[in-house]
């Protein structure tokens, strides 16, 4: 069941997070529960969904996802590697109803995931 939509609350500043990344296309912060010693969440600004709900239109904002989580592990360390997770709908385990990218690094990951 996917919760209310916290990560607009995060962008419109009317609920704190740890911000390390901002800009026009994205916000990125670090993970209130975090699963690693480095998880941040990277999120457009526009309002999508889920992943299945992405068009041809958000191509642009797809890369720039991709391209900051790039920055923010280089950023924090991240030199061994990194993981990124895209979790879609129930069955991939999404709980936030808005698109992310979770940035996972600091340890070594396992596989498969759960
Ligand atoms: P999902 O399970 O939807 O892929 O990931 C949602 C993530 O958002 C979870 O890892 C959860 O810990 C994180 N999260 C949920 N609410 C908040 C919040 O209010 N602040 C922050 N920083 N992270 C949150």
């Amino acid at each position: 069941m996917l919760a209310d939509n916290i990560f607009l609350k995060i962008i419109d500043k009317k609920i704190p997070a740890k911000i390390v990344h901002e800009d026009d296309l994205c916000l990125a912060f670090h993970d209130i529960h975090p699963q690693a010693p480095v998880h941040v969440v990277i999120i457009p600004k526009k309002e999508i969904r889920t992943h299945d709900d992405l068009t041809s239109e958000d191509a642009v904002v797809l890369g720039h996802l991709h391209l900051t989580a790039q920055k923010i592990a280089r950023q924090l360390g991240l030199h061994q590697g990194y993981r990124l997770v895209l979790n879609c709908k129930e069955d991939g385990g999404q709980t936030v109803p808005h698109l992310h990218m979770h940035l996972l690094g600091g340890r070594n990951m396992g596989w498969p995931p759960g």
